[in-house]
């Protein structure tokens, strides 16, 4: 892009797509009916994650007629959060908004972010009110994951989403945090700033189904608390701590009853404390091993997304 492009934008909105194709078109027409009455000069970075189906047709039958689109097709699907970073990184604009592509982030938002943007909060944030049409088992889910996010990392992230608007400098923050796992919601409540919190109803979605399975999600929340809170670790030590009074006040016991002749066979005890202290030690070598994982991965240093294509008019 020329610098004079570069310099021409006042407004970034960034979408992570994924099979996202069939109703991308009335994604961009609604975000594109809200952005052009506000008179800024915006781009609308579309991230294909690579989905299998057409998204990356939609977007490029987008770009081909909106000037603002601007397209990016990674390699293969690499997850939200690298897409949101992939998309990151390419924007431009004074302001950044982060939004999902299936009209679940209501694009009327974005007027009243941009004012309060202008009104000084770098960090302009849409807070969950009602969280929609969610099931009861999701519902649970993300109560025991923010609640355990907050005990460990000390972030209350309650209602949070990943539709924000960031102040440029919040995303030239950003680009430092070098790491590769990536956590945007927890990435964005330790970097700071004034913010100002916007609650939202979540809509339901445009069309297709959430594609979040059970496995992509619980390895999100072990990045959320692995990449911001090495309690677990701490924990590990307080427990084997613990153990350590419990057995010594236990070795005293079995010691004072052998010499007063008292000793009966405990076969019980030593079943228990045998199943107990083993499974506390797979436990600890397991969040270790959890920990020495992400570090291996951190040590790589793979680039955390790859862009295969990219259009723009
Ligand atoms: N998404 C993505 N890569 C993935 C999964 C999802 O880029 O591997 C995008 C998706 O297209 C959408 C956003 O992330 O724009 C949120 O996903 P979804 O609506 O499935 O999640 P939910 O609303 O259930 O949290
Ligand atoms: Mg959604």
């Amino acid at each position: 892009m020329s610098e004079l492009a570069r310099q021409a934008c006042d407004l970034s909105v960034v979408i992570p797509l994924y099979r996202e194709g069939v109703h991308l078109g009335d994604t961009v027409k609604e975000i594109s009916r809200v952005l052009e009455g506000l008179e800024t000069r915006y781009e609308l970075i579309l991230v294909d994650d690579g989905s299998p189906d057409d998204t990356w047709q939609a977007i490029t039958a987008q770009a081909k007629h909106n000037p603002a689109v601007k397209g990016l097709r990674l390699s293969r699907n690499f997850g939200k959060e690298a897409a949101l970073a992939a998309g990151l990184e390419q924007a431009c604009g004074k302001a950044i908004v982060v939004m999902d592509g299936d009209l679940q982030h209501p694009p009327s938002l974005i007027p009243t972010m941009l004012q309060c943007w202008r009104d000084g909060a770098e960090v302009v944030e849409a807070v969950k009110q009602h969280r929609g049409k969610e099931s009861l088992q999701s519902r649970v889910r993300a109560q025991v994951f923010y609640r355990t996010f907050a005990l460990l990392a000390g972030y209350d992230l309650r209602g949070a989403s990943d539709f924000k608007l960031i102040d440029r400098r919040v995303l030239e923050a950003w680009r430092h945090m070098g790491e590769r796992n990536l956590f945007f919601r927890g990435m964005s409540a330790w970097l700071g700033f004034r913010r100002v919190q916007l609650p939202f109803d979540v809509p339901e979605r445009a069309g297709g189904q959430s594609t979040w399975s059970v496995l992509k999600l619980t390895r999100l929340a072990m990045t959320a608390v692995t990449s911001f809170s090495s309690a677990p670790l701490h924990l590990i030590t307080l427990a084997g701590m613990g153990f350590m009074l419990f057995s010594l006040i236990l070795g005293m016991q079995t010691i004072y009853l052998k010499l007063a002749g008292k000793a009966v066979d405990g076969f019980t005890t030593v079943i228990l404390l045998l199943l107990i202290i083993g499974g506390a030690v797979m436990l600890g070598l397991g969040i270790i091993g959890t920990y020495v994982a992400r570090i291996y991965e951190e040590v790589k240093g793979r680039p955390r997304y790859i862009i295969a294509e990219q259009v723009e008019q």
